[in-house]
């Protein structure tokens, strides 16, 4: 039921009663009697529904208001509504708030919903499981005074949250645990963790296994390679037919040797650099020298190279992941560019980031291959890449190396035009050299 009540009404309503009595007290010869009669009876039945409503809203437990006419009948009848609706709503919420619940306890993960200020709000019993945080015994806590690894204090403090950070599980260290946090609703953080000790465990079986098998074909290929080498540079000449297959055996084996090789770098760079291996990398020396390097590779194909090098532009890194990652792409330039080409390296700044980049005039790659290249074993022209003693693994190395240092890859290739490599850094890496600081 929905009631009116306007100014206009409570006051006319006063006033009626208020005539009446003086009506009355005038016929009897007492108005000004009656009149206060009248005006004390209406202040005590308003002083008594007053208490009445007070009793109710502080001291009973019963939902239904006390019962009344006129006004406070009408005051009674709109607050047992606004209750009913809020209690309706508070229902709803309360529906929802189960239902997301439920849906947490689902996940596979451990999930907590902190505050803005990083304060535990809620958990999911998986977080009990795996990292110790119970809800809500540990509500209102830090999550990084629950959580106390350098790893993860760095990772919050960078606040880039669009790369998982990878922590053991603070109560058991065998638990490798995948750690995400994102923005949820306006106010909030979820964390995600995600135990992936098994994944973890098969990876690094999988690099062992490839770093153990490459180490130990180097010798016997070592020996292989100094026994055709030996009977190649023997004084009694050869069989025609036996010099082919001795050139043919080098020939593989030497490919064979380089794959190994490259299979051992990326083994390398593939697990984690320490933060305390890395030192201001003099790059314009390390990119004059490759260059000089690549010289006598260049010497058949004789390449037009143009090179653009900043003398004092230096990156903090791990010079020998930085070494093999620009070798890479040079080496690639030289190899998939025809001969007379043109290659142009660029080491300068660019914005904020400092770029190295290598453009060719080759044959370029084919737009639905640009994404794969860094994929290990990756060759766009298998026959072509075989002939250039190409692995297929120069780009996922550089892309690991890149892993390390705060930097990305962009390849930048028309069909048939060429190609641009470029590795760009971010600007926390970049230092001046050592002798050109202030
Ligand atoms: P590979 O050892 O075979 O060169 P990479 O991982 O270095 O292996 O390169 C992957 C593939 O990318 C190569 O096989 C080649 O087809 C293509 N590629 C790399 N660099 C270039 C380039 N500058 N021009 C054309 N194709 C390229």
């Amino acid at each position: 039921m929905y009631f009116r009540l306007s100014t206009r009404t409570v006051i006319s309503r006063l006033i009626i009663i208020l005539c009446l009595s003086a009506l009355v007290g005038y016929l009897i010869g007492h108005t000004f009697l009656l009149l206060s009669v009248s005006a004390t009876a209406l202040l005590i039945w308003h002083y008594h529904h007053l208490l009445k409503l007070f009793k109710w809203l502080w001291r009973s437990k019963s939902l239904s208001p006390p019962q009344a006419n006129g006004v406070w009948g009408m005051i009674y009848d709109g607050l047992y509504r606004q209750m009913k609706q809020f209690r309706r709503k508070q229902k709803l919420l309360n529906e929802k708030i189960r239902r997301f619940r439920d849906g947490a306890e689902a996940l596979p993960d451990a999930a907590l919903v902190l505050s803005q200020d990083l304060l535990i709000e809620w958990g999911n019993k998986k977080a009990s499981r795996i990292l110790g945080i119970q809800w809500p015994n540990d509500a209102g806590q830090r999550i990084d005074n629950l959580i106390r690894f350098p790893e993860f204090t760095q990772y919050l403090k960078e606040g880039d949250f669009d790369s998982p950070c990878l922590l053991t599980s603070p109560i058991n260290s065998d638990i490798i645990l995948e750690v995400r946090m994102m923005p949820y609703g306006t106010e909030q953080v979820l964390f995600l963790a995600r135990d992936i000790s098994k994944v973890h465990r098969l990876e690094e079986m999988r690099r062992d296994f490839v770093a153990n098998v490459s180490h130990e074909l180097k010798t016997p290929l070592t020996v292989v390679r100094g026994y055709v080498e030996m009977v190649q540079s023997t004084d009694n000449a050869l069989d025609p037919h036996w010099q082919k297959v001795f050139s043919t055996m080098e020939t593989q084996v030497s490919r064979m040797d380089r794959l190994v090789e490259q299979l051992l770098v990326l083994s390398r760079v593939e697990i984690h650099a320490d933060q305390e291996d890395k030192q201001v990398v003099n790059m314009p020396k390390l990119i004059q020298d490759l260059i000089d390097d690549s010289q006598w590779l260049n010497q058949e194909k004789n390449h037009v190279v143009t090179v653009s090098i900043d003398k004092e532009l230096a990156i903090e890194g791990i010079e020998n992941e930085l070494k093999s990652a620009c070798s890479n792409l040079l080496s690639n330039a030289i190899a998939y560019t025809p001969e007379q080409g043109h290659i142009q390296v660029t080491w300068q700044r660019a914005g904020d980031k400092a770029c190295f980049s290598v453009k060719d005039d080759g044959q370029g790659i084919r737009p639905e291959d640009v994404n794969r290249l860094t994929e290990r074993f990756f060759r766009v022209d298998k026959s072509r890449s075989r002939d250039t003693g190409g692995s297929g693994l120069g780009l996922a190395i550089v892309k690991h190396v890149l892993n390390h240092h705060h930097a990305e890859l962009t390849i930048n290739s028309q069909w048939g035009k060429g190609s641009e490599f470029i590795i760009s850094f971010e600007s926390k890496c970049i230092r001046a050299l050592p002798n050109k600081v202030a």
